[in-house]
């Protein structure tokens, strides 16, 4: 397989066609994985905002003051809002905000980013990023797959890495379990998840800082003949990490 970042797209801005555009600068195969920085279908969906948008209520002013106090950084009261705003349930109000958006994915701020979003002060992610990888794709010629993606931390070790939001066209995992290890084993856990993986996988040629490319495409990579499925977020109720998390305070 090979990966490459597809090349001279421009600075995007709310209502651009994305697709059209990823479609102009590369010569798309059915069986390619085409995955999207979330920053550029943010962009395009029109989810930058200013903070100026956003009046603080209660509940964002005391996390923000508690925040302030503990980190002995100024932390804007209405950033805290946009925060609240976009997550479902907060799993660590200190010493920073981890929540759970709308669509299941659990990381810091929301995914609200503020880095490569010029003329603006924050971009959201997008609402749904499994439909917007399907509106991708059905503009992009022979309808490949996309996954759309994020930069997150992760628990347990440094570094960031790039994640799935969202994909269409393809199953998030591959499911190893009833299939043989090299020592005639059933496997009985194992699902890998590969949109993940794919992520990854284009996030080391996309990048992080101004490289403007948000776009790489995965080419000759196979599923294989393997069972899949789309479970990529745990849910609330069987996660043992997010539960005890709901019992901790800092
Ligand atoms: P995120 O991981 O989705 O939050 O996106 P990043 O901010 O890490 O950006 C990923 C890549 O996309 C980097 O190479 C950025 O330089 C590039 N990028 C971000 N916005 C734009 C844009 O509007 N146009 C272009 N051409 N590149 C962009
Ligand atoms: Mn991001
Ligand atoms: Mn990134």
């Amino acid at each position: 397989m090979e990966v490459f970042a597809v090349p001279d797209l421009p600075e995007i801005t709310a209502g651009d066609d994305l697709a059209a555009l990823i479609d102009q600068r590369v010569d798309l195969r059915p069986t390619d994985v085409v995955c999207v920085a979330s920053t550029v279908v943010s962009k395009a969906e029109g989810r930058a905002y200013d903070m100026s948008d956003f009046e603080a209520g209660q509940r964002a002013r005391a996390i923000a003051r508690r925040l302030s106090g503990i980190t002995g950084e100024d932390k804007d009261p209405r950033f805290a809002q946009a925060v609240l705003d976009e997550s479902e349930e907060l799993l660590m109000t200190a010493p920073f905000l981890l929540t759970a958006t709308r669509f299941g994915h659990i990381t810091v701020n929301a995914g609200i980013d503020r880095s490569n979003v010029p003329g603006s002060d924050l971009l959201l992610l997008p609402e749904d990023p499994s439909a917007s990888a399907a509106a991708l794709r059905e503009g992009l010629s022979g309808s490949p797959p996309v996954v759309v993606t994020d930069t997150s931390g992760r628990p347990f070790r440094h570094g960031q890495r790039a994640v799935a939001l969202g994909w269409d066209g393809m199953w998030a995992n591959r499911d190893w379990r009833g299939e043989p290890d090299r020592d005639g084993r059933e496997l009985g856990v194992t699902v890998q998840s590969v949109v993940d993986e794919l992520a990854g996988t284009a996030n080391l040629v996309t990048g992080e800082g101004d490289g403007g490319t948000p776009v790489a495409v995965v080419r000759e990579w196979e599923f294989g003949d393997h069972d899949g499925h789309d479970m990529l977020f745990r849910d609330a109720e069987t996660d043992f990490v997010r539960q005890a998390l709901r019992q901790w305070s800092y």
